[in-house]
């Protein structure tokens, strides 16, 4: 049997595991519930995927959206994972082929919408076949004091209890306050899950907010900063949906439009429209997207203020999710607090108590509030967001409107390497002190604490750092912990990990980020370079896409399930003519190699000889 990390080179094409991944796969395997709140884009997909593949029998998936159903499907099966999907977009044929396969035993994972578990048929089937695992995909969906309701979540419960053999389950999701992630582990009945939340910070997606006076003329600045780039423009109503569409239109700039107004055929339309890389901008209400795992997005426009920073961080999150640069801008004006307002008073949820009611629209005042404040203050946004899911930053990120104004790049290194061999030198003591404590012995102090342990004597890193303040000396030690160059226990006791060598050998920068003293210099994010690719390999880049985007057409998937741009951005890098060094390009595994190594090649191939020609 194939490892996790064998599977995820062969049939993913990736190297490593990223964060929590390894973790939320082995506790599967060996049987445990689990739980996981990751960020979108933190891969969650292969944190059950890697396990249904590898136990026996089947795997029920089940998820709130029929297109992210047909998505996830095309893209398991492009990697030769054999999955299929139970939903009502299915005709009857198409349902009975689907169940035929799964009596085959020719089918390892299946998705599923939560409505299907309260039918005869399903429930028939699945006492008949044994169910390794079950999955709850955007788990938040389970509980009311989250975003997405889906009464039908609440089903999930009964219907594992109605298994001949109770499955291992697995739920997932991206955004979870602790209210809602206590009723997830309730209300599913997930059984002492191993629980993992990883970091929330998505570091490739740079924020910002303006405040512009006209905002159609913002956009369209910003529509010129992301030339021929991919992005969503976000608006509070269907009526400003309408009107930015036809706006962007006449002024040259094609864009559908997506809300909850249109004809389904209308909406699924525009959707397909964008997802297939037919058109770059689609303009919608928050009715857009769940679902849409396109990886290529890089940017994401909320024309107005949305209601709260979990809807924020889910929309705006859908930009870059393929790891590449990508912008998260928000226009702000205090009239977008006023019509959310009226939204929240005005909003009849008839089928809940009038009391909860109350309660629930209490909390979505507090919501909008902390949104408010996110637009409003003058300091990190990244550090503001991040605090606001619970997560400790440091104080500037250097990756969001504010820090890239107002904040410069600093080179600390040095200090990073007198912090760790400090720790080094006490550990060799058996000493380890908090972040305060190694403060104070690296600025010398005289205090009487260290008068027993002589360290003017004996310890070489005593002192080192006098001439640096307390506050940012404190400061560093902070950012290293985020950066994980340093670790600390649960008490605060500071350790070092693996990467602490590496910086006291190797010759490794690190930089912060510190509040500069003079005036800004830059207005937006979009003054850094994006590429790191030269002008040669963008040539063949566009060579590669232009022969995805066949392929695409050809076998109507969309094109970023056969290849992501990160991946076509490494085959660029490394030009494989072989097997081998086209398996080595990240996102490609066995069966993408098999499909569509040929093509790849042979365009690569053609390029070189061209350029052979020309110089
Ligand atoms: P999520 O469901 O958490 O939003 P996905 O499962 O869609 O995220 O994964 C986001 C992207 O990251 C996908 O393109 C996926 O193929 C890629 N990915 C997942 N795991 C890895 C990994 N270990 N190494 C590199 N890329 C990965
Ligand atoms: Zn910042």
């Amino acid at each position: 049997m194939l490892t996790p990390l064998e599977a995820l080179r062969q049939y993913f094409g990736y190297d490593t595991f990223r964060n929590g991944q390894a973790e939320l796969i082995s506790h599967l395997l060996a049987g445990q519930d689990v739980f996981g709140i990751m960020p979108t884009g933190a891969g969650k997909s292969v944190c059950y995927q890697i396990p249904a593949l590898l136990m026996p029998g089947m795997t029920i998936v089940i998820s709130p959206l029929i297109s992210l159903m047909k998505d996830q499907v095309d893209a398991l099966q492009a990697n030769g994972i054999p999955s299929a999907f139970l939903n009502s977009s299915l005709t009857s044929e198409q349902y009975r082929a689907v169940i035929k396969d799964i009596y085959a035993g020719n089918i390892k994972i299946l998705y599923a919408a939560p409505e299907r578990l309260e039918t005869a048929g399903f429930l028939k089937l699945f006492r008949e076949i044994p169910v390794s695992m079950v999955t709850v995909d955007e788990a938040h969906c389970v509980s009311q004091w989250g975003q997405d309701f889906r009464p039908s979540y609440l089903r999930i419960r009964s219907f594992l209890q109605s298994l001949p053999c109770r499955p291992v389950l697995g739920a997932f999701t991206a955004t979870a306050t602790k209210e809602v992630a206590e009723d997830i582990v309730h209300l599913l009945g997930l059984y002492q899950p191993f629980c993992i939340t990883t970091g929330f910070d998505r570091e490739n997606l740079c924020f910002s907010v303006r405040q512009p006076r006209n905002k159609f003329r913002e956009l369209l600045e910003v529509l010129k900063e992301h030339a021929g780039e991919t992005g969503i423009i976000y608006c509070i109503s269907r009526r400003l949906v309408e009107q930015v569409t036809e706006d962007l239109n006449t002024h040259g700039f094609p864009a559908v439009r997506y809300h909850a107004g249109l004809t389904e055929e209308e909406r699924i339309q525009n959707q397909n429209a964008f997802i297939y890389d037919r058109i770059k901008l689609i303009v919608a209400t928050n009715a857009f997207g769940m679902g849409v795992d396109k990886s290529n997005i890089s940017f994401v426009v909320h024309y107005n203020m949305p209601k709260s920073m979990e809807s924020y961080y889910q929309e705006a999150g859908r930009a870059g999710r393929d790891g590449s640069p990508a912008d998260c801008i928000l226009f702000y004006h205090f009239s977008d607090v006023r019509t959310n307002e009226f939204m929240i008073e005005n909003n009849e949820n008839t089928h809940i108590r009038p009391d909860i009611r109350e309660q629930l629209r209490k909390k979505e005042k507090e919501r909008l509030h902390q949104m408010q404040t996110y637009c409003t203050q003058n300091a990190c946004l990244r550090g503001y967001l991040l605090r606001y899911f619970g997560e400790k930053t440091p104080v500037y990120c250097g990756n969001c409107s504010f820090c890239l104004s107002e904040c410069t790049k600093q080179d600390i290194t040095l200090e990073a390497q007198k912090i760790i061999s400090c720790i080094y030198r006490l550990y060799q003591k058996q000493l380890s002190f908090n972040a305060q404590g190694l403060t104070e012995i690296l600025r010398g102090s005289k205090s009487k604490k260290y008068a027993s342990y002589h360290f003017a004597e004996t310890l070489s890193t005593y002192g080192i750092m006098k001439q640096v303040p307390e506050s940012q000396c404190l400061e560093i030690i902070a950012y290293l912990l985020h950066k994980n160059w340093i670790a600390q226990d649960k008490k605060g006791i500071l350790q070092l990990n693996r990467n602490s060598g590496v910086l006291l050998k190797e010759k490794t920068q690190v930089f912060m980020y510190v509040k500069r003293q003079s005036a800004p210099v830059q207005k937006s994010a979009h003054a850094r370079s994006r590429k790191q690719i030269s002008d040669s390999d963008d040539k063949l880049l566009s060579l590669l896409k232009e022969c995805r985007q066949k392929i695409a057409e050809k076998e109507r998937i969309p094109a970023y399930i056969i290849f992501t741009d990160v991946t076509l951005q490494d085959m660029c890098r490394k030009r494989p003519v072989s097997d081998m060094a086209f398996l080595s390009v990240s996102g490609v595994g066995h069966v993408k190699l098999e499909k569509y190594g040929d093509a790849f090649m042979q365009v690569i191939k053609n390029y070189q000889s061209s350029e052979n020609v020309t110089t």
